[in-house]
């Protein structure tokens, strides 16, 4: 049997990150990092952007070259699923019937998209956008003339597929059971204007609607039917409701977490020598009053990591990054900083009409986050007073012409 001084799982940003990370931290000894993908490390933000809309190849969104592991002497087991974890023998359980030892495991297998349950959802031409294999049969079908496509959710990943598929020239509806797109992660002033600028673009947004079932015909989609019993024809439904932690083997070994496998300050799960990192980690965020939470970003994956090899290699340091993300929509760039959840009052900086804005969320009159859309201006100068939970009155927040960097 095979030993490695770290087991990596997972090669989405927080395994390559680790990885990366234990390199630049003078990890010496063995690193392996094993994955269900058959791809090399890849980014997965330009998969419901600029990879699934053609205008990215695989090279350009792979998150090193592909010579670069071997460089690093990091060795790459691709295809291949962790089934079992074994923590006091430290040992890993293959899908290919091989087992591995390890000295340290970092766990970072991030999650699976959540899969439709309604009648008909086995149908072909159900899609999901988490793996360049899942955007790559969106694709084919897309090239093999599908036109009429309904997405399933208005969170980002769906708003950014109707993005992309309008400039396909895609007929295409989102249906989106809450009141409001972006419910989940943002106010309702952003939520406007995104559905407005959906609308504007074409998309047929549906509020306040529920997928009943997706209809078919030989096995293929044929529409769907909303709750309301509306029906929709269509070539193709993407879901975009959210992932599934991908924690079964840890969770069955004895870790505990319940929406995720829990970590403290230093990503440390509660078995030995198991890091657990990213999308599937959850953890007090001091952004956050200490709630804990998961967060599904770059940023959390790839600072969780480094925070991750830094304590392998000695070196403690809590996590406290600050959260930040970003989505592209049409010409929208929306950068985000700081965690919103938990706001009272929010002020609208700029106006939606200009196409550039940002809406400052604060709690007890302290800035909590920011969304700047088309502003990274306020986006960059706002970040401090998110770090310092800055009391600013609101009448000078919304002031567009004193910058936020005058007001920390
Ligand atoms: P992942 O990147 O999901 O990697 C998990 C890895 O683990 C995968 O390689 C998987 O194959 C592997 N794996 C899972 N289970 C096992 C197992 N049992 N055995 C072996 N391997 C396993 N974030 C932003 O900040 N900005 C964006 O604009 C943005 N856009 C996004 C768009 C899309 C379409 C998606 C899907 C995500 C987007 N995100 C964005 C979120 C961001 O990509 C994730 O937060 C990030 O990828 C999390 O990294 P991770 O390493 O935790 O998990």
């Amino acid at each position: 049997m095979d030993h490695f001084d770290v087991v990596i799982v997972g090669s989405g940003h927080g395994g390559a990150q680790a990885a990366i990370a234990l390199r630049q931290n003078g990890h010496e000894d063995t690193i392996l990092m094993v994955s269900r993908d058959r791809n090399p490390p890849y980014e997965r933000p330009p998969l419901s952007k600029e990879y699934l809309a053609g205008e990215k190849p695989f090279e350009r969104i792979q998150i090193r070259p592909e010579k670069f592991w071997a460089d690093k002497n990091v060795e790459l087991r691709l295809g291949r699923n962790v089934n079992e974890v074994d923590p006091v023998a430290r040992e890993l359980s293959l899908s290919d019937d091989t087992s591995v030892t390890y000295r340290k495991l970092i766990w970072a297998a991030g999650g699976d998209a959540r899969r439709l349950s309604c009648a008909g959802s086995d149908l072909d031409g159900i899609h999901y956008i988490r793996t360049r294999r899942d955007v790559d049969a969106l694709k084919a079908e897309l090239a093999a003339g599908a036109r009429r496509a309904v997405i399933v959710g208005g969170g980002y990943i769906g708003l950014e597929a109707a993005a992309v598929l309008r400039k396909l020239g895609c007929a295409v509806t989102v249906i989106e059971m809450q009141d409001r797109v972006l419910a989940r992660v943002a106010g309702a002033e952003l939520s406007d204007f995104y559905a407005a600028q959906h609308r504007a673009h074409g998309v047929d947004l549906r509020l306040s609607t529920g997928l009943e079932k997706v209809e078919g015909k030989d096995g293929r989609v044929t529409g769907v039917v909303t709750d309301s019993g509306e029906a929709i024809a269509c070539e193709i439904v993407i879901a975009g409701i959210g992932i599934v932690p991908s924690v079964g083997p840890l969770i069955a070994a004895g870790a505990a977490g319940t929406a995720g496998v829990d970590v403290d300050s230093y990503c440390r799960t509660t078995l030995d020598d198991i890091y657990a990192i990213g999308d599937c980690a959850t953890h007090a965020n001091p952004y956050a009053d200490n709630a804990v939470i998961r967060l599904e970003s770059v940023q959390n994956a790839n600072d969780m990591a480094t925070t991750a090899a830094k304590a392998i290699m000695g070196d403690k340091q809590d996590y406290h990054a600050v959260p930040w993300f970003w989505s592209n929509q049409y010409d929208l760039r929306l950068q985000t900083v700081g965690i919103s959840a938990g706001y009272d009052a929010t002020v609208l900086r700029g106006d939606p009409a200009d196409g550039k804005f940002s809406v400052i969320y604060l709690k007890e009159g302290h800035v909590i986050a920011l969304d700047c859309v088309n502003n990274t201006k306020d986006y960059v100068q706002g970040r401090k007073l998110v770090m310092d939970r800055a009391e600013i009155a609101p009448e000078l927040l919304a002031d567009v012409d004193v910058p936020l960097k005058q007001m920390g």
